[in-house]
């Protein structure tokens, strides 16, 4: 008898919380939002702080036209293929700093080079860098 009824009370309790969530959702859903929004400069400190290793790791600067600007630099698959790597390495996780956990994790391998934006497009559009066309061919198809 006492215990059907204490059952029945937390199966109420359960049922209010429940009812209580319904009706309050939106505020719930706002909670979490700002809860993502707070952690995203954390997140980017992070993910700087991972560039930061690599590119130290990899020399700095870009292979081809040597900028050394940290904003245009970013790691690029010497062999190609990058995006196939990318996803193998990568599988279900999207954030672009998991590659960079990835190079660290196995030790800076020499499938990567440093590139800056410029010579990284170039290169995936055309298959060259104009800086290579003129001054040093044989770099771009390392
Ligand atoms: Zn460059
Ligand atoms: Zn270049």
């Amino acid at each position: 008898m006492y215990r059907g009824s204490l059952k029945r009370r937390r199966a109420k309790g359960r049922e209010a919380t429940y009812r209580y969530r319904i009706k309050h959702r939106d505020r719930y859903l706002q909670l979490g939002r700002a809860y993502g929004r707070r952690r995203k400069p954390r997140l980017k400190i992070y993910r700087n702080k991972l560039k930061s290793i690599v590119l130290d790791k990899y020399g700095g600067k870009c292979a081809c036209c040597g900028d050394t600007h940290y904003e245009f630099l970013c790691i690029d698959h010497v062999k190609g293929g990058g995006n196939k790597h990318r996803r193998e390495v990568l599988k279900s996780c999207s954030h672009g700093h998991a590659l960079y956990r990835w190079i660290i994790r196995n030790n800076f391998p020499r499938i990567f080079r440093i590139l800056c934006a410029n010579c990284n497009q170039a290169i995936g559009i055309h298959g060259y860098c104009p800086h290579q066309k003129v001054e040093n061919p044989e770099i771009v198809n390392t």
